[in-house]
């Protein structure tokens, strides 16, 4: 079988990301997505209108029928919703129901690109404190990366979170809508091990976040490096927004939707 990426991530009913980008991403990338989901959200492709976070032993539950039955090899985590949810997963690496060293990508979700809430961010960005040391790789904005390390140079901040235990960050100036490209930074164990520069194409996507953390999940799982794994993301991730859907075309600042169906050249 290919090899499995466990998920813990929300609905949105929209299709534009949450666990919908997690299986077409990690599907694109060569493995299967499991999902243990966190939230059931109330969103459009737009605007958030609200959430139900499912209690953390039923998203346990899920994960446990998932861990017990298929060969899972990475672990992917996005919208976790509840301070619950976090100390659940925490726990599962914890007490080595996750295998120890099993590879773990961190989507840090606190709001979504739109704005919206997805979880108290004071309370969430507390918890995640005990769940950052178990990540391989953490994939937050510049939003998340400022909340996360208290700091507000990108570069001292993803240093901090090595200093504090993640193997890895990857810093992404995305949403800093200042600048001109994209410029991408990976730090591991405290050092820039490599930087890119992305082209910044037109228009606000809703669901990139979520698509390249899981796409990067899915090469891991089929045995990239993190550094090939981050390159063949950057790659994908450029082709799947340059060819995004845009529900509302004549509305020049609609969030368009990630076209998941691109192979990587
Ligand atoms: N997870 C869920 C369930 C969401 O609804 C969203 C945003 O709407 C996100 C994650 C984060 O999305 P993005 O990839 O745009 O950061």
């Amino acid at each position: 079988m290919r090899p499995v990426v466990l998920c813990f991530s929300g609905l949105d009913p929209s299709g534009g990301a949450g666990l919908q980008a997690d299986i077409e991403a990690i599907g694109q990338a060569g493995a299967h997505a499991a999902i243990a989901c966190t939230a059931v959200t109330i969103q459009s492709s737009q605007q958030v209108f609200g959430f139900d976070p499912c209690h953390a032993e039923l998203v346990r539950n899920q994960a446990m029928a998932v861990l017990e039955d298929l060969p899972v090899n990475t672990i992917k985590s996005g919208m976790l919703g509840t301070t619950d949810n976090i100390k659940m997963l925490t726990r599962l690496f914890a007490n080595k129901v996750i295998k120890k060293n099993t590879p773990f990508v961190l989507d840090p979700v606190l709001v979504a690109n739109s704005g919206g809430s997805l979880g108290d961010e004071a309370t969430l960005v507390a918890a995640f404190k005990t769940l950052l040391p178990y990540a391989t790789l953490v994939t937050p904005n510049t939003h998340e990366l400022r909340a996360l390390s208290g700091e507000q140079d990108l570069h001292v901040a993803a240093q901090k979170l090595c200093a504090q235990g993640t193997h890895a960050v990857l810093v992404k100036t995305s949403h800093d809508f200042d600048s001109g490209d994209i410029e991408q930074y990976l730090y591991v164990k405290g050092d820039m091990v490599h930087k890119s520069v992305l082209p910044r194409l037109d228009g606000e996507f809703h669901g990139s976040g979520c698509s390249l953390a899981s796409y990067i999940a899915g090469r891991l799982a089929i045995g990239d490096t993190l550094v090939d794994a981050v390159i063949t993301a950057d790659a994908w991730i450029t082709q799947t927004l340059r060819a995004a859907d845009n529900p509302h075309p004549d509305q020049p600042d609609a969030q368009l939707i990630p076209n998941r169906f691109i192979k990587a050249k």
